[in-house]
């Protein structure tokens, strides 16, 4: 072997995707999955615009048929489809989750100081509380009427909308808070939405509202239930929740990069949907699983830790193959968590160990392993099916990097991966790498979401 060939050396997907074929493919994919980040910002309306998906492409609620699926609490869905070989042979599977950092409105969130309208909120996920300060903001959730209506929210997303925000500090009284930490220099509890400013007109038949008390407040619950029919006590079975306002957009002068809200972890939704809806018949049974609640540890009926999954399984075992036991199925099945990576951070290398780190455009990247300190609470993935994973995308030519989440004891994170693992099936974290991530404005590379779905579209093939 000539020594150019013993040592491995990285490679981008720009040089190995190349072409028009392949460029046209990468593009029109993009804008799909700009239009779907841009309508989709909570796990709510990523499972409508699933089911929807689902539907138009023939998959049914009822499991006697070859392509079905399933939805939780509007917030977490199953879709599974028949495959050539029988299901003891087992599954491939893709889970990813739906939820991303955002303010949750509190249950009594209304209130009005200064003259201002506001709404308390009680941040969700791992956020970096500065980013929410001085922003455009939409909201997005319902409200359930005690009837059981439902009522959707959206309000800050179309052109003629409002929008909302957090206040920030001006810089010129900021002196004593320049001095304080970064950990508490930021409190939950001032991240407030300004919901409004005008007083109501005071109702003169109304003997007790002499003084126009609350009254900004007051303007702030007429506009709500001008618009949507509701009353403040309605607020307490609600979700109502504050994320960045606007369309996802192209980024850079070669608009190879797309930036936007929420890539954490709907790149892989949309990745692991499309491939799946483009896939021709498929050997193995496919089943992808998109959670709700990872972002806050995937507890709760619609988190990964949650056993719809499996009783999803046992009622398609039932369906498609009774005498099939689900711990034969469990134990012959290959998964991937898919979920995104940190990139190398150009401005931030020091905390990343840069021959085990991940490059923006490399492809989809492998997580091996993922925990903190010593690998705790890691699904470390076994080495017999990293193996087999990279001869199934190196034989159809798709390009994938394997990287760490930063240098040793330098933090860590978690994903669904350990969830799967504890049925005995192979499972491994393999998404792309992203830029920025947790932030209200992520960044991803056109090339890592084409790749991705490649990856995607052969693993589920196989
Ligand atoms: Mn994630
Ligand atoms: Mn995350």
């Amino acid at each position: 072997m000539a020594g150019k060939d013993l040592d491995f050396k990285a490679k981008s997907c720009w040089d190995i995707l190349t072409g028009k074929k392949h460029l046209k493919a990468m593009e029109a994919l993009s804008a799909q999955y700009m239009t779907f980040l841009s309508a989709c910002k909570t796990e709510r309306e990523v499972i409508d615009f699933v089911r929807n998906k689902a539907l138009s492409a023939g998959y049914r609620e009822d499991f006697s048929f070859p392509k079905v699926f399933r939805v939780l609490g509007e917030k977490t869905i199953f879709l599974a489809r028949k495959g050539k070989a029988p299901l003891n042979s087992g599954f491939r599977l893709i889970g990813a989750h739906a939820d991303s950092p955002r303010l949750d409105f509190k249950q009594r969130p209304l209130y009005e100081e200064c003259a201002v309208g506001l709404a308390k909120t009680h941040y969700y996920g791992g956020i970096r509380k500065y980013h929410w300060l001085a922003r455009l903001l939409a909201l997005h959730g319902v409200v359930v009427k005690k009837s059981g209506e439902s009522v959707p929210v959206r309000i800050g997303e179309d052109p003629n909308d409002p929008v909302f925000t957090v206040l920030d500090l001006l810089p010129h009284l900021a002196s004593k808070q320049m001095e304080k930490k970064l950990s508490t220099v930021f409190e939950g509890e001032k991240l407030n939405v300004v919901l409004g400013h005008a007083p109501a007109e005071n109702d003169k038949k109304d003997n007790n509202d002499k003084n126009n008390k609350d009254a900004v407040k007051k303007k702030v619950l007429e506009m709500l239930n001008k618009r949507y029919q509701i009353v403040e006590e309605d607020l307490f079975s609600a979700e109502i929740q504050a994320v960045p306002a606007g369309a996802a957009r192209e980024v850079g002068l070669d608009r190879s990069l797309v930036g936007g809200y929420g890539q954490d972890d709907r790149i892989c939704v949309h990745a692991a949907l499309s491939a799946l809806l483009s896939e021709p018949a498929p050997a193995h049974t496919q089943v992808l699983v998109f959670w709700d609640k990872e972002e806050i540890g995937s507890d709760g009926a619609t988190g990964a830790k949650s056993l719809f999954f499996e009783y999803c399984l046992k009622d398609l075992i039932h369906a498609w193959s009774p005498k099939t036991r689900l711990n034969h199925v469990f134990m012959n099945s290959k998964a991937l968590s898919a979920d995104v990576h940190a990139a190398m951070d150009p401005d931030y290398q020091d905390v990343h160990e840069k021959l085990n780190a991940a490059l923006l455009g490399y492809g989809p990247c492998f997580s091996k392993f993922t925990g903190h300190r010593g690998k705790a609470g890691a699904n470390d993935a076994n080495a017999e099916y990293v193996a087999w994973l990279r001869n199934l995308l190196d034989t159809a030519g798709i390009p994938w990097q394997m990287a760490e989440l930063g240098k040793v004891d330098m933090g860590g994170g978690g994903t669904v991966a350990k969830f799967l693992a504890i049925y005995g099936m192979d499972v491994i974290d393999f998404g792309p790498a992203i830029l920025s991530m947790h932030s209200p404005f992520e960044i991803s590379s056109k090339m890592d979401l084409y790749a991705g779905m490649l990856a995607y579209k052969a693993f589920l093939g196989s």
